[in-house]
């Protein structure tokens, strides 16, 4: 992977994007892309779009190829300041509560990043039911160190948004860990796919979509896929690697970090869309994955699918370990393999391919 690539991921992952919040990350890829793009344009719901060789602002005589990686990633809300000064949130997007107990928080207020900690009771203190409990949000709180309500109020704001703390750990063996890998690798996946797409040529209009809000819903895949509307569209998000303890291969497939992207078959993807992929994969040499999905899947290539009067769509995935916590772990090598794909695919689309199953 070329440096500049992966300082790109980095900043991704370094950026906050909760649902609704997405604008700092959105800067990120339209920076990337200006160079290569066409055109990048960002509509009012706030997806940014990146588009290679759109000639006229409706191309008729093209096949028009939109790719969609969601920037948004799960966060909380400030909805509530207490007179001691200790805060309370909503959450964007699903949490396990467990996960949140012991971390270090970021609050995302109009003056610059807020330092906040998500804790409980000390175990000394814990009554013996108590330690047997489940944590529920309504229990956990933020401290910011506040000496009062007023205190607190000085610096966040009730619809402040709060993330983890942000950052990249590289790990043995090319793997990767950080909070919300779900989908800045996606994200990065599309976008660096262009790029690599423009550099060999392309006889399609690609447009590579930075989708929003996701995570509550695949909504900024229906607003920009009713927009772009393109004859062919390939979602890129994280799918659970199952190789690690407690996971059940039997329900939840055989799913590697490091065995290279997922493609999924099932009635979420145009049977012509995956046989191109993985007939392109292995004339490529690109190792790849299979899986299956026997219903709507939870990623833009379900909204995808039935924009309008539907588009031929595929799911390309990542193998991603420990999804919404605050240590999701990756391959770089997956997300490095998945953006060759996409771009072979890109380059491989002609005037007149039919997808048509
Ligand atoms: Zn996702």
């Amino acid at each position: 992977m070329e440096s500049a690539a992966l300082d790109f991921l980095k900043q991704l992952l370094e950026t906050p994007s909760p649902s609704g919040f997405e604008r700092p990350v959105q800067e990120i890829v339209r920076r990337y892309a200006a160079p290569f793009a066409d055109k990048v344009t960002t509509d009012s719901h706030g997806n940014v779009i990146v588009a290679l060789d759109p000639k006229t602002p409706h191309p008729t005589a093209a096949l028009r190829l939109m790719f969609a990686g969601h920037c948004d990633q799960i966060g909380l809300l400030i909805q509530h300041i207490d007179s001691d000064g200790f805060l309370y949130a909503q959450t964007i997007g699903g949490w396990d509560p467990q996960v949140l107990i012991g971390q270090k928080m970021l609050i995302w207020a109009k003056g610059g990043p807020v330092s906040g900690i998500i804790a409980r009771k000390p175990i000394h203190l814990l009554t013996d039911d108590e330690r047997k409990q489940v944590v529920k949000l309504k229990d956990l709180w933020i401290d910011i160190g506040a000496k009062d309500k007023e205190d607190a109020a000085k610096l966040v704001k009730i619809g402040d948004p709060v993330t983890m703390d942000l950052g990249f750990r590289p790990m043995l063996n090319n793997m990767a860990s950080a909070t919300a890998m779900d989908d800045k690798c996606g994200l990065w996946v599309v976008i660096e796919a262009a790029r690599r797409a423009a550099a060999k040529g392309l006889q399609c209009a690609l447009y590579a979509v930075s989708t929003v809000q996701e995570e509550i819903g695949l909504r900024g895949a229906t607003t920009s896929t009713f927009s772009v509307d393109p004859h062919v569209g390939i979602a890129v998000d994280v799918t659970h690697a199952t190789d690690c303890p407690t996971i059940d291969k039997k329900s939840e497939g055989d799913i590697k970090l490091g065995g290279g992207p997922v493609i999924f078959r099932g009635p979420n993807m145009n049977p012509i869309v995956v046989e191109r992929l993985m007939m392109l994969a292995e004339a490529t040499g690109i190792p790849f994955q299979p899986a299956a999905s026997g219903r709507a899947t939870g990623t833009d290539a379900n909204t995808m699918q039935i924009s309008r009067g539907g588009v031929a769509t595929g799911l390309v995935s990542i193998p991603n370990r420990y999804m919404h916590s605050p240590v999701e772990m990756i391959s770089l090598d997956d997300i490095d393999r998945a953006a060759d794909l996409l771009a072979a695919f890109a380059c491989d689309l002609k005037p007149g391919d039919d997808f048509t199953p």
